[in-house]
């Protein structure tokens, strides 16, 4: 089966120690399956995406041997591919337009409304499913069917849930007009024939929305492999939002052992450079384990 991989930054600040771990055991994983391996900007939230980002990003990416296959793409310039598969959706009756505000929202869960909220959002609870009812559009959501729905992560093991119970029916165009991650993830994936997803753990919970649009869409759903994710010194996720350090480029050796070792890949020789090193890591990873984690879980 030929394999192709994918690096999908958001252009909303630099790279860091956590994205380069994603950024590493994407690149690694694509070259040690004799893959191709590209990158994706995914700059969709225009307003959040900060000037000259992009540009950074692959600088950064070039200072650590991580050259993509392909020049790469860039989600704000597919708005049409986006529109296709929306206009798909609408014409099975899968996504239908939604008047509500979060206020309406949180008004039609009243008392149970905390019980009813995952990672700080309220789940959809079906308002506008059967009509608008007089309401202006703002969004576009699909149809969240319920039932369980399996997966097989390849470091995380096998994964399910109920989209409908656990998120509701999601949005694929917000009520700024932008297109929602979901979306543009799933088209872009397919579009670019994308068969492994290599990304950051704090993205594994994406996945079941990801699998139901491909199917509503009958597009293919890739393997996925959830990296582990890096800690800031607060014990949460490091993350733009809560100060990480841009990768220091002046030393992309010593960047790279630290990802390479959240991986539970060794340290390579400080004196080697940075292509013999990641060259020793894909070897390392093509006699070791062929398919499957670069390190399991626990
Ligand atoms: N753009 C997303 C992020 O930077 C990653 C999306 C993905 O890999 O599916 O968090």
């Amino acid at each position: 089966m030929p394999y192709v991989g994918r690096f999908a930054p958001s252009p909303t600040g630099l790279l860091h120690a956590g994205s380069l771990v994603a950024a590493l055991a994407s690149w690694l994983d694509a070259r040690a399956h004799g893959g191709r391996w590209l990158v994706r900007m995914e700059d969709v939230d225009t307003p959040r995406c900060v000037p000259g980002a992009s540009q950074a990003i692959l600088h950064q990416l070039t200072a650590c041997g991580l050259h993509p296959d392909e020049p790469p793409a860039y989600q704000s310039q597919r708005g049409t591919l986006y529109q296709a598969a929306l206009d798909r959706l609408i014409a099975q009756g899968q996504a239908f337009p939604c008047g509500c505000t979060r206020q309406d929202i949180a008004l039609a869960w009243g008392e149970q409304g905390q019980a009813r909220a995952r990672h700080g959002e309220l789940i959809y609870p079906g308002t506008c499913r059967d009509g608008l009812r007089g309401k202006p559009a703002r969004a576009w959501r699909l149809r969240a069917e319920p039932g369980l729905l399996h997966w097989h992560d390849r470091r995380l093991g096998p994964q399910q849930q109920d989209v409908a119970q656990a998120v509701g029916d999601f949005v694929l165009k917000r009520a700024d007009g932008l297109w929602a991650y979901q979306m543009a993830v799933v088209v872009d994936d397919a579009a670019q024939g994308i068969t492994h997803v290599v990304r950051g753990q704090d993205l594994a919970d994406n996945t079941a929305r990801q699998i139901m649009l491909q199917r509503a869409l009958g597009l293919p759903t890739p393997v996925y492999l959830h990296t582990p994710l890096v800690l800031g010194a607060n014990g949460e996720k490091l993350s733009k939002q809560n100060g990480a350090q841009a990768l220091d480029l002046s030393d992309p050796m010593s960047a790279l052992n630290k990802a390479a070792q959240v991986l539970g890949l060794p340290q390579s020789a400080p004196q080697s450079r940075v292509q013999e090193a990641l060259m020793a890591w894909c070897d390392m990873r093509q006699s070791g384990d062929q398919g499957g984690a670069i390190q399991r879980a626990g």
